[in-house]
């Protein structure tokens, strides 16, 4: 049983005793039946508290690794500890694609869908939203399949349900996709530039009063000219100011296949900084403008702990946990310094200028006040989970009722 001592970023060390890496389900079962407590883990690619656990560690990164094409149905099937960068290929090759993909590959399938992990564009709702089926280990060991309406509550689960061992995706036909850059764009009509390609984002360091350093359009043939308000880049850009653009995925309006493009950095580079925080939060997409310029007065004191900051757009879905839970939504994100205590303050800060916007906060990253949790997921614990094996610190702050802030969404 090989240890695991922190998440991918290091600012959490896990409590956890250890990592099981099981090779066949039932192995699986017998670890999650004989465990006291017990989490699975995918690429620890989360900064808070919501992968660790007092117990065991799962990893399912030994499973088989077989994935299982429905060309008919359009479908595929794929074991959870899968990475989006070993899957996308084999799905393109078949003349399939996923509809939209984090900004990274190198996280699995089941721990970005049991936390939302989203991209960018208006008619593209989170990773979760197309998932049709999954089996997973209750924490009973016993091994359950999922589908219809029981994946509202049960497909971003934040781990808590269970062990998922498989996820069934609906896919889409392959498609191409051209990434454009622009420089130093006026942040004004922030709706009409988030929606002139299929996935757009926003970047800002915060520094430039109403500006944002770069916009990025990641564009169907077709889209290219649906916006002509920016100053097209003269070369490749990384996000974040000054850093190598040798990380990041093809610009320049080349056309790709799209999972070449829809993930702003590729899989066999370190993404973004790899020394860094993050935290995110939705609201309403029509509070856009809005929410933008309510963090307005506090740029300064955002830019100083800042590495840099991107918006995107998540479409409305019907699943209970995911932050774009019946409503259309602004993403707005930081990749903070390394610097716990004064990335805090201003986690802080910034949650109090939201607050009039009712944010929800990305599940997977830094973040300070408890959001509202629906009132069926500690039923759906309570059934898949009865000895409360899969509780940790994170879930039972996000559980416990009354108004006190929630101490664990940071490593503190
Ligand atoms: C550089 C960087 C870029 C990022 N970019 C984006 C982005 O573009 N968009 C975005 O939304 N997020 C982004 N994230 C956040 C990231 O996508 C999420 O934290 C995601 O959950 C990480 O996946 P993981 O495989 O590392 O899961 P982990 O962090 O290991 O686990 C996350 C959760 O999933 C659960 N889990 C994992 N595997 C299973 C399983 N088999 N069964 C049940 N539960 C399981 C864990 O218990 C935990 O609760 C980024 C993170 C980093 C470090």
């Amino acid at each position: 049983m090989a240890l695991v001592r922190t998440n991918w970023a290091g600012n959490v060390t896990f409590k956890a005793s250890g990592v099981a890496r099981p090779t066949t389900i039932d192995e699986l079962r017998e670890v999650v039946a004989g465990a006291d407590r017990v989490r699975a883990v995918g690429t620890g690619h989360s900064f808070n508290l919501i992968v660790d656990t007092t117990g065991r560690l799962v990893s399912l990164a030994d499973l088989p690794q077989a994935i299982d094409i429905d060309p008919v149905n359009q479908t595929v099937t794929v074991p959870a500890g899968m990475r989006y960068g070993e899957l996308v290929t084999r799905l393109d090759a078949a003349g399939f694609a996923l509809h939209n993909l984090a900004s990274l590959p190198h996280i699995t399938v089941a721990g970005a869908v049991a936390t939302a992990t989203h991209g960018s564009g208006v008619n593209n709702g989170n990773l979760a939203t197309p998932v049709c089926a999954l089996e997973m280990v209750t924490g009973s060991g016993a091994l359950v399949s999922l589908d219809g309406e029981a994946l509202a509550g049960a497909a971003v689960s934040l781990g808590a349900l269970g062990i998922v061992t498989k996820l069934t995706f609906r896919l889409a036909k392959t498609f191409e996709i051209m990434q454009y850059v622009y420089d130093d764009v006026p942040r004004e009509d922030v709706n009409e530039i988030l929606s002139s390609g299929y996935s757009v984002s926003l970047f800002t360091d915060w520094r430039t009063p109403r500006r944002v350093n770069q916009v990025w359009r990641k564009c169907l043939p077709g889209e290219q000219n649906a916006w002509t308000g920016g100053t097209p880049a003269d070369g490749p850009r990384h996000p974040i100011p000054d850093m190598d653009p040798v990380t990041t995925t093809q610009q320049l309006g080349v056309p790709g296949p799209w999972h070449e493009r829809l993930t702003h950095f590729r899989l066999d580079h370190t993404p973004s900084a790899g020394d860094e925080l993050q935290s995110e939060y939705f609201v309403p997409l029509a509070s856009a403008e809005d929410a933008l310029s309510a963090l307005d007065p506090i740029a300064e004191r955002i830019a100083a702990v800042l590495q840099i900051s991107e918006i995107r757009t998540v479409k409305a879905d019907n699943l209970w946990l995911s932050p774009a839970f019946e409503r259309d939504c602004l993403a707005i994100h930081f990749t903070w310094v390394k610097d716990p205590a004064a990335v805090g303050e201003v986690i802080d800060l910034l949650e109090e200028r939201l607050a009039p916007f009712d944010p929800r906060p990305h599940w997977g990253k830094l973040f300070h006040r408890r959001p509202a949790l629906h009132e069926g997921f500690v039923a759906l614990m309570d059934r898949y989970d009865p000895d409360g094996k899969l509780r940790n610190d994170f879930m039972a702050a996000i559980v416990q009722s009354g108004e006190t802030p929630a101490p664990s969404g940071m490593a503190r």
